[in-house]
């Protein structure tokens, strides 16, 4: 177990650092050197969803040596009436992607529900191409089997991460590394973004 460098507010709140913020640097930019390489010559739109990927694809995008779009999505959480998926999309895309290469990049992939759903809506657009790059793959709960998961940081166990993105409760998405919280939601379903 590393220690707890950061931080505001409660880091007592925290188990322990899953990945540091070295770790996750150096695999960002493992992630990107595979993309510009398999993209290369292609006309690329990095789609990600609000907010929890936003910090994920700051970096990837900064360290790609390929041009990229960039555009977001943002979809309503769970409720305990649409236990199959996701309901609606709040933000749709700004970029036409008919045609285009289109890599949804994910902050973490659990269940596969929201990953299923985005991928239905931009499956509608025909874009030319549509895979996920996922930083943080938790398969112990996966629903969804087929997922066309190209590109994966870590595979993670069945723990509630916060950090680099990943909130509880709108706190934590600052820390620069992935850590484990001491106490587990109550609740089962996650919430995307
Ligand atoms: P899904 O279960 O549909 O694959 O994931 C839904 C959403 O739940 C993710 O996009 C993410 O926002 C959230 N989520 C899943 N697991 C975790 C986790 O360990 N920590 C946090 N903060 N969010 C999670």
């Amino acid at each position: 177990m590393s220690s707890l460098p950061v931080t505001r507010p409660a880091a007592d709140e925290l188990k322990e650092v899953l990945l540091s913020e070295e770790q996750v640097r150096a695999r960002v930019a493992e992630l990107a050197a595979d993309i510009s390489r398999d993209y290369t010559g292609r006309d690329l739109v990095l789609v990600t969803v609000l907010r929890g990927g936003i910090f994920f694809l700051a970096d990837l995008s900064r360290a790609l040596t390929i041009p990229a779009a960039l555009d977001f999505m943002a979809i309503t959480s769970y409720t305990a009436d649409s236990p199959s998926g996701v309901a609606r999309l709040l933000k749709d895309l700004d970029e036409e992607i008919t045609g285009r290469h289109v890599l949804l990049v994910e902050d973490i992939i659990d269940t596969g529900l929201t990953a299923a759903y985005l991928l239905r809506v931009l499956h509608t657009r025909n874009p030319a191409s549509v895979a996920i790059c996922t930083l943080l793959d938790k398969t112990a709960r996966r629903i969804v089997p087929t997922l066309p998961i190209r590109y994966r940081g870590f595979e993670i166990p069945d723990a509630f991460v916060v950090g680099y993105g990943l909130d509880f409760r709108q706190q934590y998405r600052h820390l620069p590394y992935i850590a484990v919280l001491k106490e587990e939601p109550e609740t089962s379903l996650s919430l995307p973004g």
